[in-house]
């Protein structure tokens, strides 16, 4: 298969040397999952609220269902957009698209024509899977596009496997998967972090499971364990964290979803050992439910913000052992595994999962590094970190150093703890709102507040939230009469803009302040929101 020139691809050097230290396998992502199945039949692979799934069942089902793909038309390399939620069918979705050959675009349920329209022309989709409630939309997005041809509803993508005979479906299988190029596009995640329009990270097959199999290894993963998971697998955290990793070590995904109420009571009955807690998830710890939970649990893993001091005291107080994990579509992964100081769970994300990763900080802007404890961007180079965004060459000459660091936007130090260099994050430059883990883009969001006709002057920032951490504030400069949230929310959803990214709070300003290099003045912005959301915060409390 000749190579596509919009991947950027790691040095063939490189790639030798991840194979030779045994890091890089030379199988597809479909072949490795295949070969776990293989050993561990009759373990379960996936408990979800709506059913369950053992290792043999979910092979079988996954080959027919890629078999069924295959013979609708669909030819390997062909991209297909997942808009679904953490249902059992969606894990039998993806390993039935990758075994058909096909490439996950990992969009988000609630991505709506803004997104779907671009990011779907951009990698060429074919397919695109839905929510039944998303149906009506799908149709909308085929209207004109230039290849998404074909429509697929999740609840109904079980009907496609029935009647394909086991056998057959199995060499169809074997026989797409042995054309494949395990250093070619497996899956394509979005980027939460650049500017502009969501970028595109081509994930390989080689590499990509290499991140989830050594995530494993890093927290000790057997058979034996029962992975929970919470927020959207379709996530890349979900993906690497709660799909493959557990599948590349013979272990169990127990999948909830963002309802508390329903999924500890799934995780206590489960028996869940470890489970991967998101910023907008923190709050899980005060639920009636979690204790019964935590019983059978003995690791909880927090990732997606600083972790406040508070909880991981109060997780200790219970006897919940916790760690954290800094990760990103990018590839780039740090941890504090299991034997990690004490000081270093608390106050960093530990040290990269890889002994091929390398992580620089420099001083923001330039290729220097800083010393030891200070305080500069996190650059990072290594065995499952991008080379490039897809198809994006001007982005890509900005988002890496000269020797292919790439440059993740957010702040960090190095902290000394016990001899060994641990990561603290203290910050990110990138300009976005971080809305429980979902990254709102600040200049996207400006950009669609300027297509409003009477608004002069837009600046989008992160405004402190106690449940999802940041929300979008948006200080404008308007024509006429103050706008409204509604009118406001109105324009963007009349955009086709995913809820998500839409403007919270609105604070009307004679004009944008700026730097004295003629930059908008975000900082100050954010500081004068902060403090409006604190003084609210106090009065209300004082009204009490
Ligand atoms: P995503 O690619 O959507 O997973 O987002 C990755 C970004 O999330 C990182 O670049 C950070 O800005 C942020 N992030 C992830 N983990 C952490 C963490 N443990 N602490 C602070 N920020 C984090």
């Amino acid at each position: 298969m000749t190579k596509d020139a919009r991947l950027v691809g790691y040095p063939p050097g490189l790639v030798t040397e991840y194979r030779r230290a045994g890091l890089w396998g030379t199988r597809t992502i479909a072949d490795e999952f295949h070969a776990v199945a293989r050993a561990h039949p009759d373990r379960p692979a996936v408990i979800a609220l709506d059913g369950r799934l053992t290792y043999r069942e979910l092979d079988e089902r996954t080959d027919r269902l890629a078999a069924a793909l295959a013979a609708r038309g669909l030819a390997p390399g062909d991209p297909v957009l997942f808009q679904v939620t953490n249902r059992l069918a969606t894990v039998v979705a993806w390993y039935g698209v990758l075994k058909a050959g096909l490439v996950p675009v990992c969009t988000l349920a609630a991505h709506r024509g803004h997104e779907i329209g671009e990011i779907s022309r951009r990698v060429g989709a074919v397919g695109h899977l839905v929510e039944q409630d998303l149906v009506e939309f799908a149709r909308e997005q085929r209207a004109g596009h230039p290849t998404l041809r074909e429509l697929f509803v999740l609840d109904e993508l079980a009907e496609l496997e029935h009647g394909v005979d086991p056998a057959v479906a199995r060499r169809t299988v074997d026989a797409i998967q042995a054309d494949l190029d395990p250093d070619g596009i497996a899956v394509f995640q979005l980027s939460g972090g650049t500017t502009g329009v969501p970028k595109v990270i081509p994930r390989l097959h080689a590499e990509y499971w290499y991140n989830a199999a050594e995530y494993a290894r890093s927290w000790g993963w057997t058979p034996q364990t029962r992975v929970a998971h919470l927020i959207p697998i379709i996530h890349n955290a979900g993906i690497v964290c709660a799909v493959h990793a557990p599948h590349s070590a013979g272990a169990c995904l127990v999948l909830g979803t963002a309802d508390l109420d329903v999924s500890l009571p799934l995780l206590a009955r489960e028996r869940a050992t470890h489970v991967l807690l998101g910023h907008g998830h923190f709050r899980a710890i005060a639920h009636p439910a979690f204790d019964a939970a935590a019983e059978s649990i003995d690791q909880v893993v927090l990732s997606g913000a600083k972790v406040p001091p508070e909880l991981f005291a109060d997780l200790e107080r219970r006897g919940v052992w916790s760690g954290q994990l800094f990760g990103m579509g990018e590839g780039m992964f740090l941890t504090t595994r299991p034997g990690a100081p004490r000081l270093a769970r608390a106050t960093t994300v530990g040290t990269p999962l890889s002994s091929h990763d390398e992580i620089r900080i420099l001083e923001p802007g330039t290729e220097d590094e800083v010393p030891d404890g200070e305080v500069g961007e996190l650059v990072c180079r290594g065995p499952y970190t991008l080379r490039g965004y897809f198809d994006a060459p001007e982005h890509n000459a900005r988002a890496f150093t000269s020797d292919g660091f790439y440059r993740t936007g957010d702040l960090a130090a190095i902290r000394l703890i016990d001899g060994e260099r641990h990561v603290s994050i203290e910050g990110r430059i990138k300009d976005l709102i971080n809305r429980g883990g979902e990254k709102v883009n600040a200049e996207e969001v400006e950009q669609l507040l300027l297509r409003h006709p009477r608004v002069r002057g837009a600046a989008a920032v992160p405004m402190p939230d106690p449940r999802l951490g940041e929300r979008t504030c948006a200080y404008l400069v308007v024509d006429g009469p103050q706008l409204t949230l509604s009118e406001v929310q109105e324009h963007f959803a009349a955009l086709g803009v995913a809820k998500f990214k839409w403007p919270e709070r609105l604070e009307h300003v004679p004009e944008i302040p700026r730097t004295p290099v003629g930059k908008t003045d975000k900082k100050r912005l954010a500081a004068d929101i902060a403090d409006k959301v604190e003084q609210e915060r106090l009065q209300r409390a004082g009204a009490c």
